[in-house]
């Protein structure tokens, strides 16, 4: 494989300067190598040919034969295109070309049979294609019998280069490299009977059968998620096995008064279970890298503030940061009321806090008399010195870079055991592979007494009827969030029905007082704003998305999320968890347009049907596949996945996790001569990871 990295793309037979220009702009397609690993994404069967008269809705791209019976140019200049009829039989369609038009009139022909593949749309009430690929039926291509169907752009359609191009490509590219080397273990491919790599991309580009293909995709799937298990086993391995902890036998006065009289009410189980883990990490003498999974409201604070108190107890200090000022500022309010009764100094550290207080801060955490710290990035500034950091808790982690991580990490000379918090859950697939190096705790019960939140979706018509409900809840004094979608915080359209949604509320509930916040106001309005509906003085939060994240007010027990077919599932999911908070029955209502697509309309009602943080992600993941997670999971690791679905292969993340493991028990350094190549192609794929690895 190697050998490919260093072939030009521009040197690859039939390619050239100027498509390899194409090729790098459009899909980042440097070498033989990438050219190779730039995979079709679904096949078509050549035996499925299909009829014009049988296109229906919205269908993926198709294959039809037929003959052309005449071609029209239409327009002049730069706006001419080129339209023929085409007809199989059944029915006629338009084909149309706004490029090449010259070349293609002068090639294609009348009455002569071709195999056209396209995406069927419907233009003034009659089907067309355009820019399809086009065959001819007795090419040898068009004999075999199954075709990939690559990941393409726009601008290359138009140029012409289309999924036959790409095959032709590199059957020619294979054709004169007989052989590439193997790069798995000879080991795993025997133990797991995975085809060998050359035949396996041979059979990816140019599939014989259909079990071959599949055979293929197996093999290459598993070859990308090996280096990943293997390359975080590793990590892992070395972490426990050398990474010294501050060890933190003591639980002593902090923790013991906390437990004994500032404990508002009895821990869940899955709290207790959590809080054990924690502790045998502690006592462990390693560090402690541990992510902790909790579905919004499942009270993953306290399980914070208690392994902070051990840090404290140990002789050691704690720091608690949050992605956003208003959020620190809530958990420094909760976490020093719940902890003045036990004598624990706790301050807060923000971007916005004066200097003078700002020094006092860094002067106790200097000199250790300020245990307990609860801030935003500021506490990752430079000027910020621990006496003795023990324990860092990261809240909403998806929010934190890994380099601010490691950031945190180096204040010390042994770094900090870390705590990560999360209320997005992750499927176990995802976790496996985006979090294999952290140990994972999942808080999966949710504190007494909380009624499910109910769910209704509604349209607009039905607005009056939601408004009368609302204000039924108002007038029992709860409050009340009202979300709009500002997905783009610049878009000048969004702001505006943001602005007269919040006159219409004012409007509408005049006897309520109503806050306002959005993403663009300064952020002391916004905490102002903020403040005004935390301590209850305003009824009403006309809001984007800025509270998804961790605002706590359990008297609200009305979430109304506007535009609600905008918004992705977990962000629902997420937004619903800000009421429900309280013992009162909440609702959470999903205003939407009519007409929705069919599968828009499906994740609101799924909405309506669960609760379930796990079940909601596992769907999105289906229906959108890994999307935010993988994002975080490719910034922050240095493998890619080209083939794998991480939504639909979790038994192949098994396997490579099972193997990786046997693997390195036989091989810890991978230092045997038969795992050389691997290891070589394997540190080929890492490429600079230093804050990365510094972390784990
Ligand atoms: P999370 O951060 O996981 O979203 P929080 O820690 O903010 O959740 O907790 C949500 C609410 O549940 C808070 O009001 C908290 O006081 C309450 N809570 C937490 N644990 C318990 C418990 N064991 N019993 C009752 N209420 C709890
Ligand atoms: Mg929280």
């Amino acid at each position: 494989m190697n050998s490919l990295r260093r072939i030009d793309i521009k040197y690859v037979k039939g390619v050239g300067p100027k498509r390899a220009e194409l090729l790098e702009t459009q899909l980042g397609i440097r070498t033989a190598y990438d050219l190779v690993h730039h995979f079709p994404t679904h096949y078509i069967d050549r035996s499925s040919v299909y009829r014009i008269k049988d296109f229906d809705g919205d269908m993926p791209a198709v294959q039809v034969r037929g003959r052309f019976v005449t071609f029209n140019t239409v327009g002049e200049g730069a706006k001419m295109r080129l339209v023929g009829l085409f007809s199989d039989g059944t029915k006629a369609m338009d084909v149309v070309w706004f490029k090449g038009v010259a070349t293609l009139k002068r090639n294609l022909l009348t009455d002569t049979e071709y195999v056209l593949f396209g995406k069927p749309t419907v233009f003034n009430g009659r089907w067309q294609m355009t820019h399809p690929e086009i065959e001819n039926p007795g090419s040898a291509l068009a004999a075999s019998g199954i075709r990939g169907i690559y990941p393409l752009t726009e601008t290359l359609r138009t140029r012409n280069i289309g999924s036959r191009q790409f095959q032709l490509w590199n059957q020619a590219l294979l054709e004169s490299h007989a052989g590439l080397r193997e790069t798995l273990p000879p080991s795993v491919l025997r133990s797991l009977g995975l085809l060998p790599l050359d035949t396996a991309i041979r059979a990816i580009h140019c599939p014989p059968d259909n079990a071959t293909l599949q055979a293929a995709r197996l093999r290459l799937k598993f070859e990308e998620l090996f280096y990943i298990q293997v390359d975080m086993l590793r990590r892992n391995r070395k972490r426990k096995g050398a990474s010294v902890g501050h060890p933190m036998p003591r639980v002593g006065d902090a923790f013991n008064t906390f437990y004994a009289k500032c404990l508002p009410f009895e821990l869940t189980g899955a709290q207790k279970r959590v809080v054990k883990e924690i502790r045998a990490d502690l006592v462990s003498g390693r560090q402690m890298n541990r992510l902790v999974q909790g579905d919004v409201g499942s009270g993953k604070t306290l399980v914070a503030v208690m392994a902070m108190l051990i840090a404290v107890d140990n002789g050691m200090q704690a720091c608690l940061m949050a992605p956003t000022e208003i959020l620190a500022t809530q958990h420094y309010e909760t976490i020093s009321a719940m902890l003045a009764p036990a004598g624990v100094s706790v301050r807060l550290l923000k971007g916005s806090t004066r200097a003078s207080e700002r020094k006092e801060i860094h002067d106790g955490l200097r000199d250790g008399s300020l245990k307990i710290i609860v801030g935003t990035h500021a506490l990752i500034e430079d000027d910020v010195q621990f006496r003795n950091l023990g324990m860092a808790v990261i809240d909403e982690q998806h929010r934190f870079g890994v380099a601010q991580r490691a950031r945190l990490w180096a204040k010390n000379t042994i770094g900090p055991h870390v705590l990560v918090m999360t209320a997005t859950p992750i499927p176990r697939t995802l976790a496996m592979t985006v979090y294999g190096d952290l140990d994972v705790s999942v808080i999966d019960e949710p504190p007494p007494g909380r009624k499910p939140i109910a769910t209704m979706l509604r349209y607009e018509p039905q607005r009056l009827q939601v408004y009368k409900a609302t204000y039924a809840q108002l007038r029992a004094g709860r409050q009340v969030y009202i979300v709009y979608p500002l997905i783009d915080e610049n878009e000048k359209l969004d702001l505006r029905s943001l602005n007269e949604g919040y006159d219409i509320v004012r409007d509408t509930f005049r006897e309520f007082k109503v806050a306002f916040v959005h993403g663009r106001m300064k952020p002391a309005e916004k905490d102002h704003q903020m403040e005004l509906f935390a301590s209850g003085e305003a009824r009403i939060l006309v809001a984007t998305t800025v509270i998804e994240v961790g605002v706590n007010v359990p008297n609200a027990s009305v979430m109304i999320i506007e535009n609600a077919e905008r918004f992705g599932l977990s962000q629902l999911h997420q937004l619903r968890g800000r009421v429900g908070r309280g013992a009162d029955q909440s609702y959470c209502i999903l205003m939407s347009r009519h007409n929705i697509a069919s599968d828009t309309r499906k994740r609101l009602e799924l909405m309506t049907q669960t609760t379930d943080g796990f079940v909601i992600a596992e769907a999105d993941m289906q229906m959108r596949g890994p999307g935010d997670i993988e994002g975080t999971m490719q910034s922050g690791t240095p493998f890619e996945l080209h083939l794998t679905n991480l939504a639909t292969d979790g038994a192949i993340v098994q396997m490579a996790r099972d193997a990786a493991q046997v693997l390195l028990d036989s091989d810890p350094e991978l230092t045997q001569a038969d795992n050389a190549p691997f290891r070589r192609e394997l540190e080929a794929c890492i490429k600079r990871t230093a804050d990365w690895s510094r972390i784990s």
